[in-house]
């Protein structure tokens, strides 16, 4: 295992933030120097059609529809790349793209083939069951470089990601429409990612997904019942479960769940009560997640010597009815990798699909032995600080 834990206190820098809009609309948002501008689309963009919500009423659960987005471009493996080049030809995300047209250190920009949308169409006419999908995608590059990972950022771009994960996650919680907003990254082809370029997005809803809807009442009934905190509990619990222990860090856990889902999953969650979002973090705490993400991915990396495709979820605290971010709720990311061995994927099939149901064909505790015995390169976190964004 390799210390990630503090070791001095960041120093205090600013990252200043750009706000460009697109021809057709959509905001582009560029952090650190600006070094261009944007130009007249080349291909303008029609609106996303046919996107509408369709409630299933066996459940009450809403499910989005979004033909469009068949027309998402793909730079997947069918680039040849290697780690010596930095720009893809064809890459939207490379600068010179359709997306962002100079050079960047960090950018983010409202997604082309949007699921959700802050201006939806109305529904299809006769549909009584259908809602307009309102929201926000977002797409955010965490390097100009094509080829790279949170693995093999430097310390200073993983901070910057972090950054601009908190300034953007400040913002979406602020529209009052929206009641949650999920930062996520999948990467690899197993996931469905179709550029490989080292990217991630956000979602804004304007209604708690249904797993977020359980935990949220989770929380509330344990606090009801027992006046304490449920997370903090957690956190206790996989502290004393060393031998789910994955990394040491002193502002996170970071762990397999003692009820993982998925063979190689690791949950990267905040010790203190309090943290439950990313905008609560103190300079330290941010370091340490900054460093947290970095060291997962790097065992990810060395498990089967090549890149584990995963899904990786920020879980950040949603407002409950009087506004406020959820009391008892600690801010986590969760990595949830699919596959069960270098060459194996977990493919949730009927049974588990139909149901709801997970059955994890590993054991905890010999997914964490082999995470934590990955030995990964040191690193220096020293004088590594995740920055205040502010307008430039
Ligand atoms: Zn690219
Ligand atoms: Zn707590």
């Amino acid at each position: 295992m390799s210390a990630t834990a503090s070791t001095s206190i960041p120093t205090s820098h600013t990252l200043p933030r750009h706000t460009l809009s697109h021809p057709d609309g959509r905001c582009l948002y560029v952090y650190g120097p600006l070094r261009g501008d944007l130009r007249p689309a080349e291909t303008p963009t029609s609106p996303p059609t046919a996107l509408h919500q369709r409630c299933d009423l066996l459940t009450g659960g809403w499910v989005a529809i979004s033909p469009s987005r068949n027309a998402r471009p793909q730079t997947g493996a069918d680039v040849p790349t290697t780690p010596e080049v930095d720009r893809s030809p064809g890459c939207p995300l490379c600068p010179g793209g359709p997306e962002v047209p100079f050079s960047y250190d960090a950018a983010v920009f409202e997604n082309r083939f949007p699921s959700l949308s802050p201006r939806p169409p109305p529904p299809p006419q006769g549909q009584d069951l259908a809602a307009r999908s309102f929201g926000r995608c977002e797409v955010v590059l965490y390097t100009e470089s094509h080829v790279g990972s949170l693995a093999t950022l430097t310390p200073l771009q993983v901070a910057r990601v972090v950054a601009v994960w908190r300034d953007r996650s400040r913002d979406l919680w602020a529209e009052r429409r929206h009641r949650h907003v999920l930062i996520f990254e999948n990467r690899g082809e197993e996931v469905g990612a179709t550029l490989s370029h080292p990217h991630g997005q956000i979602y804004a809803f304007d209604r708690l997904p249904p797993l977020t809807a359980q935990r949220v009442s989770t929380l509330a009934e344990h606090r009801d019942r027992s006046q304490r905190c449920l997370s903090c509990e957690v956190v206790a619990r996989d502290d004393r479960a060393v031998e789910r222990t994955v990394a040491d860090n002193d502002s996170f856990s970071v762990a397999v769940p003692y009820a993982a889902r998925w063979p190689y999953e690791v949950h990267v969650r905040a010790r203190r009560h309090g943290l439950r979002r990313l905008g609560d973090m103190t300079p330290c705490e941010g370091r340490d997640l900054a460093a947290a993400l970095q060291q997962v991915v790097m065992r990810y990396d060395g498990l089967f010597g090549t890149d584990l495709s995963y899904m990786m979820v920020a879980q950040e605290a949603p407002a409950g009815a009087d506004g406020q971010p959820q009391t008892d709720w600690h801010l986590s990311f969760e990595f949830l990798p699919p596959h069960r061995s270098a060459t194996k994927l977990k493919v949730r099939a009927s049974v588990e699909t139909s149901t709801g149901l997970f059955i994890n064909d590993t054991l905890p505790e010999t997914s964490a032995a082999a995470l934590a015995g990955v030995a990964v390169p040191p690193t220096s976190w020293d004088g590594i600080d995740v920055c205040d964004t502010n307008p430039a």
